[in-house]
């Protein structure tokens, strides 16, 4: 509990009971519930009289119950009605299967009823079907609140809660300097927390959720500004690239690469020739041919006689890349190291002694590379691949292995530009949203499971082609067990089923030996249908395969799904991705139908955004990126920029916030919701 805030239970009205089923809605404090903010609102101002009520819709209105009486159906259902009227007509109304309901409601007095109604073609013209209902003894004309309810918690019982904690805020002295809020017209925060709950006014409203968003975007702003300077432009250590290693290594490619890779391979040469620190972001498609981008930019640090490090987000794509590489700088002589997690003692050992050596070398390597305090010098060039899968604070750690080091990031997800802005500051971007030659866009289509032995056939024919099958089962969440099974039951099935095809299966809970050892035999195609959990999901390329088959595809996400997809059609024949699919939700009828309308990764992602909203398409949680609870990064995005101005004009005069009007702000920022209660009186 922050400081000075008050015990949820400790309200008056509340006590240990109530408090508890607010403590498992994680509601502990009198701030905890200010900031619970209403799932929607019900408008009470006008409630339509009961001759008014126009039938099939949810209507509320107020009457007086003249009589009432339990039924039982010939099901053995009971049937509560209750005539019900008001000054302008009646209305029969009725609740199922609530037993003791006749005897517990009165007549005479008036009750607040949520309905739906219908219209019927006797007396009286219209029923009611009792959704909710409540004494209207103190009825008052108002907008109420509609939280998110939770077992044993009833919508009445939050709103009598909710009447006495917004009493506690009306006193709170408001931390954001009043110069700020008179500039902007932004109300106090007590007047928006209390009509963030009891809105007196739609205007009212507008402006209190207004001041909340600013209040989000000003507080990560200001936090952000406080923490770092690390996105400021920052001297770096000019690169001296003379081209002969660059050019022989692109002569000898066994393609030239695509207008977009070489506009960005010369972007980043741009940058790392200049005096500041590259801090680039390199976006592009799943296939558009990053790895090759990253690769001349490593080499920019070989000719320069430092060193280059590329991480990725899992083993198997590290060591993708890893072969990769060596293989491609084979004849250049120049070391190629890999570095994870398991690697052993004595390599490890190998490979410390030279990253802090004086030769040039490059090293790939996942997180255990910023994690282990490993130390590293004449680092020339850091590069993170599917940047989204790190947080800002592996980042961080990054670039503080050597502080000169310039830095790529590529990412296949499209980043809107509000977020670069404001999260990634001043970072620069090339964009690659060229494919590279001879791409066949993949034929998507979309199969019930009952489908599934025309798939096979379809396989069974591709394979005496020549090619080669994905086949993907999903990663069930808290059950890497069941998950497991299914995949391990697809593959016995699989290999019962294709006696003249091998089958491999590969999963995470496999030895790294185990699964890269399944990996090469794919890629060597002594492997013709490898049948995985989601580790393939990022990066792996195999040009061979043209069949995806995504079982359970009604659980994947849509970015997830356009990975999985980007795996085929990379080797100029015609491929196909088939999501087996029984989607109950019309969240995964949307995400199908997106996949089956557009290959393009960034039509997708807009979609995705929009199912989803912005914070999750980054992965928040990965991303380091804070959770905004009521402001949008799309729509409020004027919002963003506004905070952004207000920061910087505090910052301005008071960069570290000790000046006697900024304290308060200063010390706001500590509590979890920047609030403090202790100013009540
Ligand atoms: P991603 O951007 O998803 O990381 P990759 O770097 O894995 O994509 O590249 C996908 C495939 O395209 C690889 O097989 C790579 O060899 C191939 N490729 C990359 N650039 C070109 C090019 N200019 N011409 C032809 N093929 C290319
Ligand atoms: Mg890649």
């Amino acid at each position: 509990m922050t400081k000075n805030d008050i015990a949820i239970q400790f309200v008056k009205g509340v006590g240990p009971n109530l408090g508890k089923l607010l403590m498992k809605k994680k509601v502990y404090t009198v701030s905890d519930f200010l900031y619970m903010f209403p799932r929607t609102y019900e408008d009470r101002r006008n409630l339509p009289k009961i001759s008014e009520l126009s039938g099939g819709e949810t209507e509320s209105f107020i009457g007086k119950i003249k009589s009432i009486q339990d039924q039982r159906t010939r099901q053995n259902k009971t049937v509560t009605k209750a005539v019900v009227s008001d000054s302008s007509g009646t209305i029969i109304c009725i609740w199922f299967n609530q037993l003791y309901l006749s005897k517990y409601l009165k007549i005479g007095i008036p009750y607040l009823f949520k309905a739906k109604c219908e219209r019927t073609s006797y007396e009286p013209m219209i029923t009611a079907q009792i959704i909710e209902h409540e004494p209207a003894t103190d009825f008052r004309k108002e907008i109420v609140p509609v939280y998110p309810l939770s077992a044993g918690l009833y919508q009445s019982t939050l709103r009598k809660v909710a009447r006495k904690v917004i009493e506690y805020v009306l006193k709170v002295k408001d931390p954001v300097p009043s110069s700020i809020l008179k500039g902007l017209e932004l109300l106090s925060i007590s007047d928006s927390l209390v009509n963030m709950h009891f809105p007196t006014s739609l205007d009212l409203y507008e402006r209190a959720r207004k001041r909340i968003v600013f209040d989000e975007f000003f507080y990560f702003q200001l936090s952000l500004s406080l923490n770092r300077n690390q996105y400021k432009k920052r001297n770096g250590e000019p690169l001296k690239i003379s081209g002969s290693i660059l050019d022989s290594y692109i002569e000898k490619l066994p393609y030239s690469l695509t207008g977009d890779q070489k506009k960005s391979v010369e972007d980043i040469q741009k940058d790392v020739n200049g005096p500041n620190k590259m801090n680039r972001l390199l976006q592009g498609d799943v296939g558009s041919g990053k790895t090759d981008v990253a690769i001349v930019a490593l080499l920019m640090a070989i000719e320069s006689n430092r060193k280059g490090v590329l991480l990725a987000p899992t083993d198997i794509l590290a060591e993708q890349h890893f072969l990769k590489i060596s293989k491609r700088l084979e004849s250049m002589e120049i070391p190629v190291y890999l570095l994870r997690g398991k690697t052993r003692k004595k390599e490890r050992k190998v490979i410390e002694a030279a990253l802090i050596g004086e030769e040039p070398l490059i090293l790939i390597g996942t997180h255990a590379v910023i994690q282990d305090p490993i130390k590293m010098t004449k680092l020339g060039m850091a590069i993170i691949d599917e940047q989204h899968r790190f947080g800002v604070m592996q980042r961080m750690a990054l670039s503080k292995k050597d502080e000169f080091c310039h830095c790529l990031y590529m990412t296949a997800t499209p980043i809107p530009r509000s977020l670069l802005l404001s999260c990634f500051g001043d970072l620069d971007k090339s964009i690659i949203s060229e494919m590279p030659p001879g791409r066949v866009p993949s034929k998507t289509y979309f199969l019930r499971e009952s489908k599934l032995e025309q798939v096979y056939k379809f396989c069974l024919n591709q394979i005496e082609k020549g090619r080669q099958v994905f086949v993907v089962y999903p990663l069930v969440e808290d059950s890497e067990k069941l998950d497991l099974k299914s995949a391990t039951e697809g593959f016995e099935q699989l290999s019962a089923l294709f006696s003249m095809a091998k089958v491999g299966l590969i999963h995470g809970k496999m030895k790294q030996l185990e699964k890269s050892e399944i990996m090469q035999n794919f890629k060597k195609n002594d492997i013709q249908i490898l049948v995985s959990t989601t580790v393939i999901e990022v990066g792996i390329d195999v040009p061979n395969s043209t069949i995806m088959i995504i079982r359970h595809a009604e659980r994947f996400g849509l970015s997830q799904l356009h990975q999985l997809r980007g795996r085929i059609g990379r080797g100029g024949n015609e491929s196909h991705c088939f999501l087996i699919a029984e989607p109950t939700s019309e969240n995964a009828n949307l995400r199908i139908k997106a996949m089956l309308d557009t290959n393009d990764g960034f039509k997708l992602a807009e979609v995705d955004m929009k199912i989803r909203g912005p914070g999750d398409i980054l992965g928040t949680r990965q991303s380091g990126l804070p959770e905004f609870k009521v402001a949008s990064l799309i729509n409020d995005e004027h919002l963003l920029k506004t905070a952004k101005e207000a920061v910087s004009s505090i910052f301005k005069d008071d960069p570290k916030l000790q000046k006697p009007e900024n304290v308060f702000l200063r010390e706001s920022l500590n509590q979890k919701y920047h609030l403090i209660l202790s100013n009540l009186s």
